[in-house]
């Protein structure tokens, strides 16, 4: 009987991992029953909320429907959110009472969003880390009058370290176009823009930041409190007309009441690399951002996709043998920046005594035409599915 595959989490991570096993299978001819479950019916591309908030994308332009990956790819698709994950009975249950049970499971719930976790910050501000946020967001920057944006990072790492530069920037162009010229401020907790994506990236952002009037407060430490016209730190208090907030990330719940947080930090889930796989459950792969951290990598989707493409190959090779598990890639980050775009690569490397991948980043390429190539490759991918 054909080996049995779940898949829990409809977004980037979980789509990469189902299409891998299903195709590779089918390209060898082999059988292998894939299902992929989702509590969305949406396959989201997150970072074109960015664009919604903007006003050069519809929220329709940023999902495309997940059961589609059946005729594209081949595995069933379940829309129906997973409650329980017996990893003991190998079987997951979902909230209308389905059971699944699995040869392999593979996790990949992104992150949940812990605004309650700082007085004020889930009462104040406005961001665009969902599809509602995003059009919340929109109206905002539409009606705008005042003086003041203040962009806070509560805390590190946040979802997409590049982010808070990015969407500064583009907020520049966007009052720019509009002949206003309101005070821009990043107050960011560290010393520095830490998204290690390497020194020339950081320099490019802080002469960028000069030449556009973005003020970059560092090393606030500690967020107090969010009134409705200030943000309280430790040392010090920034007043603002429109407050715009990244979320400090937390594990999913389903992830928490299921005993699978990290023993070490339960923001992110349990996992061991180099494989991606549960300290005790060495057919459980954990791939999603609540695994990035605790493994030395980034909270951004293309950390994930390389996480799910390893465990794809790992899956392969156990329920058919022989299939080559490729060392983790490297990983390209694109990015807007005012007019124009930039691209960074990290290299990794595995550290066993430490558990951890080390990586090297540098500024591969920066320009207009970095701009576009990261907006098609979205596009594309949805339309991918579409
Ligand atoms: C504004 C913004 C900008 C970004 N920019 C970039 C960027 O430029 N580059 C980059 O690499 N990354 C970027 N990211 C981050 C990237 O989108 C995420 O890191 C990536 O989507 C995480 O993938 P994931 O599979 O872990 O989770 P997600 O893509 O969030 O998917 C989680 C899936 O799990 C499903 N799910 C949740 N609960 C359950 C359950 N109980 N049962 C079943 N399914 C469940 C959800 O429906 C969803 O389908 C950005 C994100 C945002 C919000």
């Amino acid at each position: 009987m054909a080996k049995k595959v779940v898949v829990v989490g409809g977004g980037s991570g979980g789509l990469v991992a189902a299409r891998m096993v299903q195709t590779e299978a089918t390209r060898l001819g082999r059988d292998l029953d894939v299902t992929l479950i989702s509590a969305s019916e949406k396959h989201y591309m997150p970072p074109l909320w960015s664009e919604v908030a903007l006003g050069t994308a519809s929220p329709e332009e940023t999902w495309a429907p997940i059961k589609n990956a059946e005729k594209a790819y081949g595995f069933k698709v379940v829309v129906d959110p997973v409650k329980t994950f017996d990893l003991a009975g190998k079987k997951v249950v979902t909230e209308s009472g389905q059971n699944f049970d699995y040869d392999f499971l593979v996790i990949a719930l992104g992150t949940a969003y812990g605004w309650s976790d700082y007085k004020g910050l889930d009462r104040y501000g406005y961001h665009n880390y969902t599809e509602e946020g995003a059009l919340e967001l929109k109206q905002q920057l539409a009606t705008f009058k005042g003086k003041k944006i203040v962009f806070l990072v509560p805390e590190l790492p946040f979802r997409c370290g590049i982010y808070p530069p990015e969407m500064a920037l583009n907020l520049r162009a966007y009052f720019e176009a509009r002949g206003q010229h309101p005070e821009i401020t990043i107050l960011y907790p560290a010393d520095a823009i830490r998204m290690a994506l390497g020194e020339g990236l950081d320099r490019f952002f802080k002469r960028r930041f000069k030449r556009t009037g973005i003020n970059y407060v560092t090393g606030f430490e500690q967020l107090l409190e969010v009134t409705e016209n200030k943000v309280v730190t430790k040392h010090g208090e920034y007043e603002y007309d429109l407050l715009i907030k990244s979320p400090p990330s937390r594990l999913p719940k389903v992830l928490a009441d299921n005993g699978l947080a990290h023993p070490g930090d339960p923001r992110w889930s349990v996992v061991t690399g180099p494989l991606f796989k549960h300290p005790e459950h060495p057919e459980v792969y954990l791939v999603g951002e609540h695994a990035m951290p605790p493994v030395g990598l980034l909270t951004a989707g293309v950390p994930i996709h390389n996480a799910a493409v390893i465990a794809g190959a790992s899956i392969l090779n156990e329920a058919l043998g022989g299939y080559m598990i490729p060392s983790y890639g490297d990983t390209l980050c694109m990015g807007h920046s005012f007019e124009s775009g930039f691209a960074g690569n990290c290299e990794y490397w595995w550290i066993p005594e430490e558990g951890k991948w080390g990586h090297a980043c540098y500024t591969v390429a920066t320009g207009p035409m970095v701009r576009l190539m990261k907006d098609s490759f979205y596009r594309g991918w949805l339309d991918a599915l579409r």
